[in-house]
């Protein structure tokens, strides 16, 4: 485990549009906990799935990031300008026989997948072979019925079976973007972070990332899944439930509130400080331990 002085940790917001409340609590969770174990702090765009993105998203989100005081550390990165390095991971992968090459449409998948949960777990149609007279789409990743554990800083002990649960899944999509599993294993391992902390809605999506990282030779993060702001319907705040973007003023009052949905108690009269003493406060007292076995808060 890495020493407090080599923590790197990381925000990598994708810019399907601007800032709303789900997205500071992890921005706010990801920043205190590097500085209060003085480490790094990473701002990274996921801007890959270039047909989700927003013109013009990714700078908004760094600017209400700057109003917060949250600037990164090192140069932002984005991961539209990092397609050579998921290539090599790719091509890593090709090279040992790990991947292979898939012709199904997302029907055919839906017409024969089992279904647990949301996850479509895909039947290995492709695995041996692609029939003749189809043409590859996609890359997906063999997996195999081994158990991936993590024991995660507040989730506790976390595991999955890929084999059952996931499936073979695309690391390469059909339209010929990288897969968010790939890039985000690669560009963590690039960036040195030694811990993730992001929102619990990632947590089943961690497996699939060790088990990518153990493939690629790559060291495994800590992790810490922060729970998800919902609203009174138990909806995750997102650009789909209509979340507001938060605004550049009343930057002191948003960042206690998202102190206060991070169960830490600022005392009432920070509310009306000054946001340099907010996030003093908030540096010094960091304990996300109230956060435990939490998955989801209602707002
Ligand atoms: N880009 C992802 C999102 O905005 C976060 C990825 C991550 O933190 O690993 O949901």
């Amino acid at each position: 485990m890495p020493s407090q002085s080599q923590y790197r940790g990381r925000f990598a917001p994708s810019p399907t549009g601007p800032l709303h409340f789900g997205s500071l609590v992890a921005a706010v969770g990801s920043y205190l906990d590097a500085k209060h174990h003085h480490g790094k702090w990473l701002v990274r765009i996921e801007d890959l799935d270039t047909p989700r993105c927003m013109p013009g998203a990714a700078d908004d989100i760094l600017h209400t990031l700057a109003a917060f005081g949250l600037h990164s550390d090192e140069p932002v990165i984005y991961q539209s300008r990092r397609t050579a390095a998921y290539e090599v991971a790719l091509r890593k992968l090709q090279a040992l026989g790990t991947v292979y090459p898939c012709c199904c449409t997302r029907k055919e998948i839906a017409d024969s997948a089992l279904q647990l949960g949301d996850e479509l777990v895909y039947p290995g149609t492709c695995r041996n072979g692609i029939a003749s007279g189809k043409t590859a789409r996609a890359w997906r990743v063999r997996v195999n019925d081994a158990r991936i554990g993590f024991n995660d800083q507040l989730q506790g002990n976390m595991s999955q079976e890929l084999a059952s649960e996931v499936g073979d899944f695309v690391v390469k999509r059909a339209d010929g973007l990288f897969a968010y599993q790939l890039a985000v294993v690669v560009d963590d391992a690039c960036q040195d972070i030694t811990h993730v902390v992001r929102g619990a809605d990632l947590l089943a999506s961690t497996p699939r990332q060790i088990y990518l990282q153990r493939l690629l030779e790559l060291d495994t993060p800590v992790y810490m899944h922060l729970p998800v702001a919902v609203n009174t319907q138990g909806e995750k705040l997102s650009k789909q439930t209509l979340a507001q973007p938060i605004e550049r003023n009343n930057t002191a009052s948003t960042l206690f509130d998202t102190l206060a949905f991070l169960q830490q108690q600022p005392p009432a009269e920070l509310r009306y400080s000054a946001i340099e003493r907010i996030w003093m406060w908030a540096m010094a007292n960091w304990q996300p331990g109230p956060l435990r076995h939490r998955q989801q808060l209602m707002l």
